[in-house]
C-alpha cells in the first residue's frame, strides 16, 4: 500500500502464450487513487469520469471496482456509453452524459435513469419539454461556460435560463457545473478567473450544488471542490498537474512482444523511407505494436521502450503494426521471438511516452486500441 513502484519485473515479464502485447490494469492502484482523491475533496464527493470506456481501460471493470469503494457518480461523454453502463450499475449510482443529448435521444434517456448534462438553452428546452410531455420529473446537470468556450450555457443565455428554471417544474437540477481549461497549470490565472465566474453563476442559480473540478482542479484547493469533483486521468494514474511530480499511482502497464531480432551492418536502413541509417553494426528488435495500437507515428526516431531498465531507442518510422528498436545495449541474445519489452511501466510513465510523442497522457491512454491482451490485477 502506498508504494509507487507497483510493477515488479517478475510479474510483468511473464510472457502470455501467443499475446503480441499486453495491457495490465492494476485495479488496486485504481482504488487507492480513488481513495486519495476522495480524501482530498472531502466533505465533497469524488465522481469518476469513465468516458471512452474509462479512458480505454474498461468502464465496466472500473465502475464496479469504484462502486465497491463508495463511488456513486459516473460521467461519460455520450448517451450510448451511458446506456451500456447503466444496466450494470446499482440503482443508487448516477450516470451523467457530459455532452448532453442529441435530438432524438431525449425520450430514450428519460426512460433509462441517465442524467444529461445540459449545455445550452436549447438542450435545456428539449429536456424540459420531454419532462412535460411525459408528465414526469427528470434530473439534469446544468453546465455553464466560465471561459473555455467549449461546452456549457454561454453568459448571454443565463438570464433566460434562470427565468425558465423558476417557472418550469419537472426538471430537478442536481448540480451546476463548469469545466476548467487550465487546471493542470497550478498558477494559471485562468483558474481564478473561472472560479470567480463560477461563484457569480452560483449566486444567479442559488442553492444548487456545484460540480467544478476535474483531476487538475482537485489539486487547486478547496475553493474548487464544490460538492462533487470529476476525476478522470488521475484515477488512471496520469498526472493531474503538468509542473508538479505526479502524486498518483500508476495503473496501466504495457508490455509488447518481440517479433524478430536481427543484426545489421553499418549503413543499413531501417523502416519506411529508410529514414534511419545505422552508423555501426547494430542489433535490432521489431516489436508487435505500431501506430494502430496507439504508439503514435510521431515517435518515429524518438522515444524508446525498456528492457530490465535498459533504454532501447526507437529507430526509423513507426509502422502500423510494428516498431523497430535498437537493442545493441543489451547483451547479444537477450531478446528473442516472444520476449516482452516495456512500453509503459516502472521505467516509462504515460507522461514520458506522451512527451516523446509530442502529446498528452490522455491521448496516449485513449489511443492504446484493443489489440492488446488486457489483464486486470
Ligand atoms: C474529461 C472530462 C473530465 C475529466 O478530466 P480529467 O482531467 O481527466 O480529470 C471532467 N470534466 C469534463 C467536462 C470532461 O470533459
Amino acid at each position: 500500500m502506498g508504494s509507487v513502484a507497483v510493477w515488479p519485473e517478475t510479474e510483468v515479464r511473464q510472457p502470455i502464450e501467443g499475446a503480441n502485447g499486453y495491457l495490465t490494469v492494476n485495479l488496486s492502484a485504481l482504488s487507492r487513487n480513488y481513495a486519495k482523491l476522495s480524501t482530498l475533496v472531502a466533505p465533497a464527493q469524488a465522481a469518476a469520469v469513465v468516458k471512452f470506456d474509462a479512458y480505454g481501460l474498461g468502464a465496466k471493470r472500473v465502475c464496479s471496482v469504484l462502486y465497491g469503494i463508495g463511488c456513486r457518480h459516473f460521467f461519460v461523454a455520450q448517451f450510448d456509453e451511458a446506456a451500456k453502463l447503466r444496466p450494470g450499475l446499482a440503482a443508487d449510482a448516477k450516470v451523467f452524459v457530459l455532452n448532453g443529448l442529441q435530438p432524438g435521444n431525449e425520450e430514450a434517456c428519460s426512460h433509462s435513469d441517465i442524467v444529461p448534462v445540459l449545455n445550452s438553452l436549447e438542450q435545456w428546452r428539449r429536456w424540459s419539454a420531454t419532462a412535460k410531455r411525459r408528465k414526469c420529473n427528470l434530473e439534469a446537470v446544468l453546465q455553464f461556460d466560465t471561459g473555455m468556450s467549449r461546452l456549457g450555457v454561454p453568459p448571454e443565455e443565463r438570464s433566460s435560463l434562470a427565468a425558465e428554471l423558476v417557472s418550469q417544474a419537472g426538471v430537478e437540477i442536481l448540480f451546476i457545473m463548469s469545466h476548467l481549461a487550465s487546471a493542470d497549470e497550478l498558477d494559471s490565472g485562468q483558474n481564478t478567473d473561472q472560479l470567480v465566474a463560477m461563484k457569480r453563476i452560483s449566486k444567479e442559480f442559488p442553492h444548487l450544488d456545484i460540480c467544478f473540478a476535474n483531476s487538475g482542479g482537485i489539486f487547486l484547493g478547496k475553493d474548487y471542490h464544490g460538492q462533487l469533483a470529476r476525476a478522470g486521468i488521475a484515477l488512471y494514474g496520469g498526472s493531474p498537474s503538468s509542473s508538479n511530480p505526479n502524486p498518483m499511482e500508476p495503473v496501466v502497464g504495457l508490455d509488447v512482444a518481440v517479433v524478430q531480432t536481427r543484426t545489421v551492418p553499418a549503413g543499413a536502413r531501417v523502416g519506411y523511407s529508410g529514414t534511419h541509417i545505422v552508423a555501426r553494426e547494430t542489433r535490432l528488435a521489431t516489436i508487435a505494436a505500431g501506430y494502430a495500437d496507439g504508439l503514435p507515428r510521431s515517435l518515429s526516431g524518438r522515444g524508446a521502450v525498456y528492457y530490465e531498465g535498459r533504454r532501447l531507442p526507437i529507430v526509423g518510422r513507426v509502422s502500423m503494426d510494428s516498431v523497430t528498436v535498437d537493442v545493441t545495449a543489451l547483451p547479444k541474445g537477450t531478446l528473442s521471438l516472444g520476449s516482452l519489452v516495456e512500453v509503459l511501466g516502472p521505467h516509462q510513465a504515460l507522461e514520458d511516452l506522451a512527451r516523446d510523442a509530442g502529446t498528452i497522457s490522455y491521448e496516449i491512454l485513449t489511443g492504446l486500441g484493443n489489440r492488446y491482451h488486457k489483464q486486470y490485477r
